[in-house]
């Protein structure tokens, strides 16, 4: 039952199962202290009745608890019979939970309740610790205090020793850490908030720290001692490129960054490059110099796009730039004819084609290459960990990586995501471009924005309309499109305007004819959902309007902004939303009108949203810490990643005898958990 409910298996499992939080019996506040500022807060009274109220879905369970002060009520929706089997009228109770107020009364609705017992009269182990237990493993009547019992004798039958200390001496004594076993006792049971807080503040250390070490050990033994492919020389494609048909300067940042590349590739060992830009940087001619400086070394290279309109329009875009140069470059996806298909594989395995753009089709099996060097992937968070680790079995020297995203990730975030990756940033956009004017506005202005639209399109401008795209239901996103399609093409009928519409559902090519009309200028409209989210480079599209922008998280509200302000021209998007939108969606809108700035905005989802959902680190895994909050912990974390990087770069080997007890921990702990590569 444990093992199941919360995968424990082992002693250490236990210790390492720590407690939400502490009941200090010496602080129970009065009932009538809540007031609509209070949070969270703990009562102590008595049980006066308890009923069940309201029907279907606003079924619940309703108590009343009165104490010296005033009466509390607390309601439940869910787990209603096992609540009631604890609940015996005219017994105390100790209640915690985050105060409300309903129909004028404070309130708590599914407060944590257990039958009081007075503080000890000696006032030792006055902090007591409540354990995450699951409503199966409640049933079965282990609970929270159950799991405190089984922790404490364990923590009383074990010596200093049994918990050996993994975070060197010096370091220890450097920040002030408490020491490991002290630490568990007082994670557990702590005899002052002081001590716990110290406890905490250790644990939390100490669970980043060898991550951190982790991380920055791949790194550097990565430029220490795994083999890479050298592109030793800067040659011919490279600089014809550069000095003839670049069709702008580069940017500073496109410079450094370029440079960085050229070092990196130029060391004899691999290169893992996470490059992010925020949205329009232009990251693709980064992109192409680094293919051509593989050619140049006579190794071929591969370009990866997450969808095939996005693959389509590189390919187009990069063709385009190397019409005249001896450049041989293919595209090949899932919907490459078979006739197309076996040309570009044989071409491959010969060395005839120097580079291919692709969807994940480039990483399927069949596909060999003769010397691939280099391996782009671009908007990075649509190819999971597994589809990268495919690459490596493509060549017998591991190709260089460059992971291109537009996605900013936060820094903490990209320190324990990526925190193995080498990092460039390209925080400066290409010159004269002007910021996007965003704007809320809700439904019911639809004809005023409909009129703002049409006075763009009469300038000779071009306009999208975004709609979500409904994870759960496939078909109600279908339908809403279908219905926005018609709406909008009653504001704006043919043949006077041309409406270009692409979905998920189409097939590869009417979508590719339907997006090429649009890039083309043939049509002032583009209708799509999502699809068009990542990439899609049409400078002349001055305005965006996003339907029920509501449903969209901030960071794809960024994303799909970053379709306009695209050109010289002033750009606009309109964020329209139901008038009935949350409170915390108006939030995010307020940020997007806000700023441009897509790292503020990486912060601001952080925060709202908490590192789970964010985008690019999702299947990462590496996020899942036991007891650190990389949110609320960013200064730990700094001072973490800073004295691993220190430790790492002096002792690689970690064979310096401070560094031992390091070691020997993360050599116990490898049968423990797989670290792989990320990339
Ligand atoms: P992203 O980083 O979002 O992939 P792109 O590579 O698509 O950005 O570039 C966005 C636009 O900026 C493209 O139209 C591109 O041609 C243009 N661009 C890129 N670099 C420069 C530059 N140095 N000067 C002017 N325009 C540039
Ligand atoms: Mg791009």
């Amino acid at each position: 039952m444990l093992k199941k409910e919360l995968s424990i298996f082992t002693f250490a499992d236990l210790l390492e199962l720590f407690p939400n939080r502490h009941i200090d019996k010496t602080k129970v506040n009065k009932i009538r202290e809540i007031g609509p500022q209070t949070d969270f807060i703990q009562v102590a009274g008595t049980l006066v009745s308890y009923e069940m109220v309201g029907s279907g879905r606003g079924k619940r369970l309703v108590a009343q608890l009165r104490d010296s002060s005033g009466m509390l009520e607390l309601a439940w929706f869910q787990g209603i019979n096992w609540v009631i089997k604890g609940l015996h009228v005219g017994s105390d109770y100790l209640v915690f939970g985050k105060t409300g107020f309903f129909n004028g009364k404070p309130q708590i609705v599914h407060p944590e309740i257990e039958v009081f017992v007075p503080a000890n009269a000696d006032g030792k182990n006055f902090l007591e610790p409540v354990y995450p237990s699951t409503e199966k493993l409640k049933a079965r009547s282990l609970n929270g205090r159950q799991i405190g019992k089984l922790t404490f004798a364990l923590l009383s039958q074990i010596k200093p020793h049994d918990i050996v200390e993994n975070i060197p001496q010096y370091l220890l004594d450097k920040l002030k850490l408490m020491n490991r076993y002290d630490a568990y006792c007082n994670i557990h049971f702590p005899t002052s908030t002081e001590l716990y807080e110290q406890a905490m503040k250790r644990l939390k250390f100490e669970e980043l720290f060898i991550a951190q070490v982790r991380l920055n050990l791949v790194r550097l033994q990565r430029h220490k001692v795994s083999r890479g492919v050298v592109f030793e020389k800067v040659g011919e494609y490279f600089n014809t490129l550069y000095s003839k048909y670049l069709p702008f300067e580069l940017t500073g940042v496109q410079k450094r960054v370029i440079k960085e590349i050229r070092t990196d590739t130029g060391r004899g060992h691999q290169m893992n490059r996470l490059l992010q830009g925020d949205v329009g940087s232009g990251k693709t001619i980064v992109a192409l110099l680094s293919m051509l400086l593989a050619a140049d070394n006579g190794y071929q290279s591969c370009l990866m796009a997450p969808t095939e309109i996005l693959a389509q329009q590189h390919f187009t875009g990069l063709s385009e730039l190397l019409k005249e140069m001896p450049v041989e470059i293919a595209l090949l996806t899932g919907s490459t004819k078979t006739k197309e298909r076996k040309r570009i594989l044989q071409g491959l395995i010969d060395d005839t084609i120097h580079m291919v753009v692709g969807t994940h089709a480039v990483i399927e099996d069949v596909v060999q290459f003769k010397s691939l060097g280099l391996v782009i992937v671009d908007e990075q968070h649509r190819f999971g960990v597994a589809q990268r680790a495919k690459l490596w079995e493509k060549a017998v020297v591991p190709p260089h990586v460059l992971v291109m995203t537009a996605t900013p990730i936060p820094r903490t975030l990209a320190m324990t995501a990526y925190g193995d990756l080498d990092y460039s940033v390209m925080d400066e956009l290409p010159p004269g471009r002007q910021p996007i004017t965003t704007v809320h506005r809700y439904e019911t202005a639809r004809g005023k924005v409909m009129d703002f639209v049409r006075s763009e399109i009469d300038k000779g401008r071009q306009a999208y309309f975004i709609y979500p795209l409904i994870e759960e239901s496939e078909k109600m996103s279908y339908e809403d499109l279908m219905q926005g399609y018609e709406q909008v093409k009653s504001f704006f009928p043919e043949p006077k305007w041309r409406i270009s519409m692409v979905h998920g559902r189409q097939p590869a090519e009417q979508k590719e004819t339907n997006m090429q009309r649009f890039v083309s200028g043939d049509t002032q409209i583009m209708v799509s959902t999502t699809v068009i989210e990542v990439g899609v480079n049409v400078p002349n599209a001055s305005v965006m309007v996003i339907e029920s922008s509501e449903k969209f998280g901030l960071s794809q509200l960024h994303q799909l902004r970053g379709r306009v302000g695209r050109g010289k021209e002033k750009s606009f998007c309109i964020l329209l939303t139901a008038a009935s939108a949350s409170k915390d969606a108006r939030e995010r809108i307020k940020i997007l009108c806000a700023t441009n700035d897509g790292f503020v905005i990486a912060e601001k989802d952080l925060e709202l949203r908490g590192p789970g959902d964010i985008e690019g680190t999702r299947q990462s895994g590496a996020l899942n810490f036991k007891i650190a909050i990389i949110v609320n912990d960013k200064d730990i974390l700094e001072v973490a990643r800073n004295e691993a990087e220190k430790l790492v770069d002096e002792d690689v080997e970690l064979s310096l005898a401070k560094n031992l007890p390091l070691k020997s921990f993360l050599h116990s702990q490898k049968s423990r958990n797989g670290w792989g590569k990320i990339s």
